[in-house]
This record gives structure tokens, C-alpha cells and sequence, in this order.
């Protein structure tokens, strides 16, 4: 808004809807009349950025645009014993909704002029009303005013069908151990005589969580999107796969809860190592150490893992989304 540079200006509030508006209009006296101002109303928490947008665009056309719904239930008017005198014809009636948007030009005369007058309106529309005509733009009927107790749970339903849906996958990943090669595991290079066999670094631990992650977000796994044929990932850090999983996963709308990991290494002890790797995990995934959890065991000599010709991982993932 032009000559307004502050991104909040907090103003405070009058005895009505009417008077804090009012204060609201007399705090932009520094902004243009032909800026389009809106009228919010804090009960209505779920308006969506597409009406927002609709409104404003009515305003910058028409001089105004106020957020309305047709009404759809039969009206009917009834005594002070609330026994019904009348039934209202519903053709063409609207209920009211905010945002409620305007030049600001139109909406400050329409004000001083309510000021002058000792007009009392329900809403800025009745005031403006008092001037000229007012455009209507079709509200959302989820564009709800929570008002009484009811509304508050209807409102808590409602958000309960938009609970956060949570996702788990698991992984699992084994390579050889050979000469001539680093030891990596959860993206820490650990001295050992040997390494694992692999075309990138073949970090069994990142490989099984990768797949986790992708599993649980129902993605190609770690074999479709880094294949063993691509040679520009040869000997490629395995953390990097990590970093563009987790990438992947935001794009998608998924947060990572938490990813956990057995190792299944005879040989070398793993122990000295596991807070370096949740850190460098945790960093990858955009995630607090805590939430990475990392355990070794052996195969207790059993098979060929046991035997110590390998080693192996199992790794589990949770996701949350807010997919509707
Ligand atoms: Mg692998």
C-alpha cells in the first residue's frame, strides 16, 4: 500500500465493529485513496487466500467487493416469544461474510459519513450502502463465523478432517565388505580395514533410510532414482542422496517426524560413532539429533553378515502431511 511501510500497524479498537474500523481508517491517513482496503473479521479463521484475492480484485474494479453467501436455508421472522409471524421470502437474500474489501477513498467517506449521521451498520457493506451500491463476491460456505460454543466444535470438527495424515515406510539395504575401500556408514567414515562395495560410497544406513523415507511418502525407490548405471553418482556421497530425499519430501508437502536404524555389523564397533552420525542425519533431514535414532548390533556369528563379509541395515520412517 503506498506511503504505508510498516507490514503491521497495531491500532487500537473502538466500543463497535464500526468504531474500530473507523480507528483502523484514521491510522491510514498516510495511504492513497485508490489502495484497496479489507475488512477482516478474526471470528472467520478459515477464509481462504482465493477469496482474499477475489475481493480485492472486485475492489480495484468495482470500488468494492464483500465476501456474501446465497442463503439457503428458509427464513422466518418470529415474535419477541419466538413464535414465527413470517416466513421471508429467501429469493436473492445473501448472508454477509467478510473480507469485506474497498478503496479506501469510498470506505473513509463512507464512514465520516455514518459518523456524521449517527448510522449504525451491522457490517462496512451498510455503510457504504448509505453512499452508493456494493459489489457482492461469492464467499465460501467454509468461510465459517465461529460465534457460539456450537460453532467452536463444528469448526474443531471440521479441522479434525484435516488432521495432519501420518505415513511410515520402512527400508532395508545390505553391501559386501572389501579391500580397497572407505568404511561409511550414516554418512561418518569410519576407520576400518575394509569398506563396503557399492557404486557411491554404499552407506548402508542412509541407503535404508532413504528408502524408508521414500517409502512411507509412496516415492520410486533409492535404486529408481539413483540408479547404479548413472556414473555421474559414482562414489557419490550417500548424504547427498539424503539431503535430495528430504528435498523431495518438502516439495511434496511431508515433514519428517522421525527416521530410527539398526545397523547389523559384526565388525567394527559402531558405538563410537553414533552421535556423529545422528548429527549428520539430522542436519541432512532438516531435523533436531533427537529425532534420529540409531542402534548396532551383530548377527551373533550367524550367517554371512555374522560372519562379518558384510554389513546391513533396517530403518523405519514417519511422515506427516497436510493433505486434505
Ligand atoms: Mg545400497
Amino acid at each position: 500500500m503506498g506511503g504505508v511501510t510498516e507490514r503491521i500497524r497495531y491500532v487500537a479498537g473502538g466500543a463497535s465493529r464500526q468504531d474500530s474500523v473507523r480507528c483502523g481508517l484514521q491510522s491510514l491517513a498516510d495511504a492513497p485513496g485508490d489502495a484497496v482496503v479489507l475488512v477482516h473479521d478474526a471470528a472467520r479463521p478459515f477464509v481462504s487466500v482465493d477469496l482474499i484475492e477475489r475481493c480485492i480484485a472486485s475492489a480495484v474494479e468495482y470500488g468494492s467487493g464483500v465476501a456474501a453467501v446465497p442463503v439457503h436455508d428458509t427464513i422466518r421472522r418470529a415474535d419477541e416469544n419466538d413464535v414465527p409471524v413470517q416466513t421471508v421470502d429467501r429469493t436473492g437474500l445473501w448472508a454477509m461474510q467478510t473480507p469485506q474489501a474497498f478503496r479506501l477513498d469510498l470506505l473513509r467517506r463512507a464512514s465520516d459519513r455514518a459518523e456524521q449521521t449517527g448510522f449504525q451498520g451491522t457490517d462496512e457493506a451498510s455503510l457504504v450502502e448509505q453512499l452508493q451500491g456494493v459489489r457482492l463476491v461469492k464467499g465460501d460456505r467454509e468461510n465459517i463465523k465461529i460465534t457460539t460454543s456450537d460453532d467452536l466444535r463444528f469448526a474443531e470438527q471440521w479441522l479434525g478432517g484435516r488432521m495432519p495424515e501420518m505415513r511410515v515406510g520402512c527400508g532395508y539395504d545390505i553391501h559386501r565388505l572389501v579391500e580397497g575401500r572407505d568404511l561409511w556408514l550414516g554418512g561418518v567414515k569410519i576407520p576400518y580395514d575394509r569398506g563396503l562395495d557399492g557404486h557411491s560410497d554404499a552407506d548402508v544406513a542412509l541407503h535404508a533410510i532413504c528408502d524408508a523415507l521414500l517409502g512411507a511418502a509412496g516415492m520410486p525407490d533409492i535404486g529408481q532414482l539413483y540408479p547404479n548405471t548413472d556414473e555421474s553418482i559414482t562414489g557419490a556421497s550417500s548424504i547427498g542422496f539424503l539431503m535430495d530425499v528430504a528435498d523431495r519430501l518438502a516439495s511434496a508437502g511431508w515433514t519428517v517426524m522421525n527416521v530410527d536404524c539398526t545397523l547389523i555389523a559384526e565388525r567394527p564397533k559402531i558405538g563410537p560413532y553414533v552421535s556423529r552420525m545422528r548429527e549428520k542425519i539430522s542436519y541432512a533431514l532438516k531435523i533436531e539429533p533427537a529425532r534420529v535414532g540409531i542402534k548396532a548390533t551383530t548377527n551373533e556369528g550367524l550367517d554371512d553378515t555374522g560372519a562379518g563379509a558384510g554389513i546391513a541395515c533396517h530403518a523405519a520412517a514417519c511422515l506427516i502431511g497436510c493433505r486434505r
